[in-house]
This record gives C-alpha cells, sequence and structure tokens, in this order.
C-alpha cells in the first residue's frame, strides 16, 4: 500500500532519519516503535509531506501523497495541536469532511449528521457544542479520533494517540483501531509503551534513526530486536520468550 524507498532528512547536520526503505500493508494495525528522538514522527510526517526537505520517496498505491491525499486520515500528536483556538467540538470534527466537499463548498446537514455520528462513535455526543479548549486530554483525542473518522479515510496515522488518556479513553481508541481494521482499513499508530505492543499491533517498524527491521509483531518483538531498536535505554527483566519491560524511556 505504501512504498517508502530511501527517505532521509537531517536537521542541521543532524541525521534524524537515515536511508529508510519499507512497504506498508494494507489492512494492518502497525505501529512505529523507537526511543525518543528515534525519527518515528519526523517519518510519518515526511510521508505526509507535512516538513520540507525530505530526500527518498513514498509512494501511496503507486501515486504520491497529494494525489492520494483524500484517503489518508491524520491524528497528529495532542500536544501538537492550539486547544486554544475558539471552536466547538462538533466543529473541529466536520472539519474533517473538507476533503468531501468541492471548492467552495460549504459543509452541510449531510457532513453535520457524519460528524455527529463519528462523535457519537467515540462516545462524545453530549460535548457537540462544548469548546474544544474546555475538554479534558482524553476527551480532546476522541475529538481528534472522530475527526479522523469523518474523513473516511483509507488509511490513518495516529502520533501517540495514547498519551494522556485515562484507561476508559485507552480502551475506546483501541477498540476503534480494531473496528477501522475489520472494514479493511491501514491503521499506523506510533506507540511507546511496549507493554502493550503485542496486545495491539499486528505489524511493528522498529525504528532508531535507521529501520532496524519491519514485520509481524510476533517475529519481532523479542528481546534481541528490541535491544537493537533501544539499546541501553531498555530495561528487561529476563525471560527469553516473552521480554518484560521495565522502562523504555
Ligand atoms: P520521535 O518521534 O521518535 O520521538 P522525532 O521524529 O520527534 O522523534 O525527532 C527526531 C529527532 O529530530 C529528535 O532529535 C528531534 O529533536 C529532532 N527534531 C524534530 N523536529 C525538529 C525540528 N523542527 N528542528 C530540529 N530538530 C528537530
Amino acid at each position: 500500500m505504501i512504498e517508502i524507498r530511501n527517505v532521509s532528512k537531517t536537521y542541521g547536520n543532524k541525521s534524524v532519519v537515515e536511508n529508510v526503505s519499507l512497504n506498508i500493508e494494507k489492512g494492518k494495525i502497525t505501529s512505529f516503535i523507537g526511543p525518543n528522538g528515534a525519527g518515528k514522527s519526523t517519518l510519518i510526517k515526511s510521508i505526509l509531506e507535512l516538513i520540507p526537505s525530505v530526500s527518498g520517496t513514498v509512494e501511496i498505491y503507486g501515486k504520491t501523497y497529494k494525489e492520494k491525499r483524500k484517503i489518508v486520515g491524520y491524528v497528529p500528536q495532542r500536544e501538537s495541536v492550539d486547544w486554544d483556538f475558539p471552536t466547538n467540538a462538533l466543529d473541529v470534527v466536520t472539519m474533517g469532511r473538507y476533503g468531501h466537499l468541492g471548492w467552495f463548498k460549504r459543509p452541510g446537514m449531510k457532513d453535520k449528521r457524519i460528524a455527529m455520528e463519528c462523535l457519537e462513535k467515540v462516545g462524545m455526543e453530549e460535548y457537540a457544542q462544548r469548546q474544544i479548549s474546555q475538554l479534558s486530554g482524553g476527551q480532546q483525542q476522541r475529538v481528534f479520533l472522530a475527526r479522523a473518522l469523518a474523513q473516511d479515510a483509507q488509511l490513518y496515522f495516529m502520533d501517540e494517540p495514547f498519551v494522556g488518556v485515562d484507561a476508559a479513553t485507552e480502551k475506546a481508541i483501541i477498540t476503534l483501531l480494531n473496528d477501522l481494521k475489520k472494514q479493511g482499513k491501514t491503521v499506523l499508530v506510533v506507540h511507546h509503551d511496549l507493554n502493550t505492543v503485542q496486545e495491539y499491533f499486528d505489524w511493528l517498524i522498529l525504528l532508531n534513526v535507521h529501520l532496524i527491521a519491519a514485520g509481524p509483531t510476533k517475529d519481532l518483538f523479542t528481546k534481541d530486536h528490541l535491544q537493537k531498536t533501544y539499546g541501553g535505554k531498555l530495561t528487561m527483566l529476563d525471560s527469553e520468550t516473552s521480554p518484560i519491560l521495565i522502562n523504555s524511556r
């Protein structure tokens, strides 16, 4: 579905993503795993053409991102968003419909109805008229997921969707990701909690500036691969078959 070839990005003279080539499979929930500063967000932003001066190529179904952007949904890191912007939850979700509208068209009743349905799917219908600055972190994250759902994309990128959310929201998010997968959609998630990786994800992309490995979780979630990815930043309680992770920061 996505072919990434020789993607590199430098800031000043520092390489943050170096010569990464990989294919991303359709219909799976895939996670980008690696220590802080490994280039996970940068790689996603490179795929989505959100940062300049990236070398290499990315093709989505053989086309550029610009040609395929309507089928791609993006949920950025919650901290990267200006939550003081004066707008309510329903309007944020309705914005997800803009890709479906023609030039100069404003969202109509149908778009509002779809946006409302998406808020219901994430359990946020009661908060439709609430200003986004007055939502909790978990509620804001749900609104963002609803916005991505409203877009009705084929492919979703989510940057750390579980950060700062309570257990109920985490459960709601993972249920939603599994629903998307059942509908044949492809989901890519930047994630840092190694304790939930095996439960949540089918496929892993292990990254530390370079690509360490990409493949099924059952093959890659091993002590050896994790040590190659995290180096000294990882503490494990020894167990050959199933590493028990203490600290991935
Ligand atoms: P991750 O998502 O794996 O934590 P990032 O992709 O956010 O890593 O960052 C990779 C590296 O690039 C980090 O060292 C970070 O400080 C650096 N970096 C990210 N964005 C910028 C930027 N706009 N200017 C300079 N350095 C940046």
